[in-house]
């Protein structure tokens, strides 16, 4: 399975970027677009470009049984936060390895090489979150505030 999914990638990155983001509803205040079902594509989807977001990258991944990402990479400026959705794997961090598995979340800093493989026999699918490491200020109830609006749902 390894073999065949390096076979499809080549050695340039773009190979694995898909482009099935579709956007399904926008409005003057938001964007929703979707990637639809995680278990029709290999490789990565990135949506920033799809919803505007300003704030971080998201992109969905999802490798094959025994595949790992192609490459390993190290990013500048932004932390990366990786959910696993389903399957089990192996994450490496630099010479770090650990076990990771639906329903883990893994934060890599800056400055250090990162990879990950599905040792699962179904896909492993997963979210990563990009953005600039450091520039959190207020969240949830220090950025938040309840708001009045008739209930339309
Ligand atoms: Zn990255």
């Amino acid at each position: 399975m390894k073999v065949a999914f390096r076979r499809k990638v080549n050695k340039n990155p773009q190979h694995l970027i898909m482009d099935n983001v579709k956007i399904l509803d926008r409005g003057e205040r938001y964007t929703h677009a979707s990637a639809g079902s995680l278990k029709s594509f290999e490789g990565k989807q990135f949506v920033k470009d799809a919803t505007g977001a300003t704030s971080c990258e998201i992109s969905f991944g999802t490798l094959p049984s025994g595949a790992s990402v192609p490459f390993f990479h190290s990013h500048k400026e932004n932390e990366e936060n990786y959910i696993i959705l389903s399957g089990e794997g192996k994450f490496q961090i630099d010479n770090d390895v650990f076990d990771v598995a639906e329903g883990s979340v893994v934060r890599v800093a800056t400055n250090c090489d990162r990879n990950l493989r599905c040792t699962s026999s179904s896909p492993m699918t997963y979210i990563c979150i990009q953005a600039r490491e450091g520039s959190l200020g207020g969240y949830t109830m220090t950025d938040a505030e309840i708001t009045q609006r008739e209930n339309l749902l």
